[in-house]
């Protein structure tokens, strides 16, 4: 085996159906008194029933919890949280708003309770996205990683499918880059196998039934398990090229990841090979790159970028911009190979298997 370092992050993690009942205690666990829920405008319902559960710790709601935490939104959260003497935060929602949460603690350290209504996987980082002119910046810093996290599989249950998909898209996206990162190691790659397994299996029933409670609790095991790889190793290629295009083409955050993943796992598919028969051993035996696409193309996924607003003239500077200060990558970043995986992923071809 070869050598290496691991580094595991304190979180606490209920898991369960009704875990959300525990809020109260978890809050009291903090130490907290007063805790400001956080939640997007149309989870101001969700929210509502959090503050009745914290009764009287519950010291007020702000709900304009927006994709990609402009700067605005922040200081505007920060400003309430300090009005309202809040000792802690607890973020009810999917990235957006536990980014939120995490962009509040970066400047207080008011320790943050994350309630996952998605399967992004932010609340097991602790990586912080803030977006100032139209520029967003990621940073770690360990005061944003969220201290208790609840994971309640009912809160899924009103998932739309057409998020629910792209979602749990993303958090593949994650455990896959674990297992060819740079700074790979044997257990991260462990839960990165064990969360596409799990997620494989229980999106298609999740799209088809959002009340499928055993379903939802094993995609949510599955989330849980790649935020873990997120926050424990680097990611690469793929993540590079999502960074790229959500940042200067606007393009939404997990339908992206959705689109992209199968054309970035065919690009690495020769020289990850380890990380790819771990791939393809979760898929159930499926070629990984073709897998991946008809695992999206199951669950009604959009499959071309063309189809979630990447104009095709935008390739080119796409592609420029994704081989300027490459992360680390199994293969090397060629130009010309990057605008072929793009244009594929435009076009929304399904990558062929090896062999096939
Ligand atoms: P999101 O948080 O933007 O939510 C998408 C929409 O779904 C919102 O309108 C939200 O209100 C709604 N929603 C969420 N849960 C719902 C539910 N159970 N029922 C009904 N509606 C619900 O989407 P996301 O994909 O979870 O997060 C994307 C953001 O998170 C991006 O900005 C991304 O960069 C960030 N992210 C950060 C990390 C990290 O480690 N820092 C990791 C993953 C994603």
């Amino acid at each position: 085996m070869r050598a290496f370092t691991y580094q595991g992050l304190p979180a606490r993690v209920l898991f369960g159906v009704g875990s959300l009942a525990r809020l109260g205690e978890e809050v009291e666990r903090l130490g907290a008194r007063s805790a400001l829920v956080l939640c997007t405008p149309p989870q101001r319902d969700s929210a509502e029933e959090v503050c009745r559960l914290l009764g009287q710790r519950g010291a007020g709601i702000f709900d304009q919890a927006v994709m990609h935490v402009p700067i605005e939104t922040a200081e505007q959260a920060r400003r309430v949280a300090a009005e309202l003497k809040a000792d802690c935060c607890v973020a009810i929602g999917g990235g957006s708003t536990i980014g939120l949460g995490k962009a509040i603690a970066l400047t207080s350290a008011l320790p943050i309770i994350a309630v996952p209504t998605t399967f992004a996987g932010s609340e097991m980082t602790p990586i912080y996205g803030l977006t100032e002119a139209g520029l967003k910046r990621t940073g770690r810093d360990a005061r944003v990683l969220p201290r208790t996290v609840i994971y309640d599989p009912t809160l899924t249950a009103t998932l739309p499918a057409a998020i629910a998909g792209p979602s749990g898209m993303n958090a593949i996206a994650h455990a896959v880059e674990a297992l060819y990162a740079q700074d790979a190691n044997p257990v991260t790659s462990l839960m990165a196998e064990e969360s596409i397994r799990a997620l494989a299996a229980a999106l298609p029933r999740v799209v088809s039934d959002p009340r499928d409670v055993e379903a939802a609790s094993d995609a949510l095991y599955g989330a849980w398990l790649a935020g873990i790889c997120l926050g424990a190793v680097g990611m690469a290629l793929h993540h590079k090229l999502c960074h790229t295009l959500g940042g200067s083409f606007n393009l939404p955050h997990a339908e992206m990841h959705t689109i992209v993943l199968p054309h970035s796992v065919a690009y690495n598919r020769a020289a990850a090979p380890e990380a790819m028969a771990r791939i393809a051993r979760a898929l159930g035996g499926a070629d990984p790159a073709a897998g991946l696409y008809d695992l999206a193309a199951r669950l009604g996924a959009p499959l071309a970028l063309a189809d979630i607003g990447m104009p095709e003239d935008g390739l080119a500077r796409a592609a420029e911009l994704a081989t300027q200060n490459p992360y680390f990558n199994p293969r090397a970043i060629d130009r010309d190979a990057i605008l072929a995986l793009l244009q594929s992923a435009h076009a929304g071809s399904r990558p062929s298997p090896v062999g096939g």
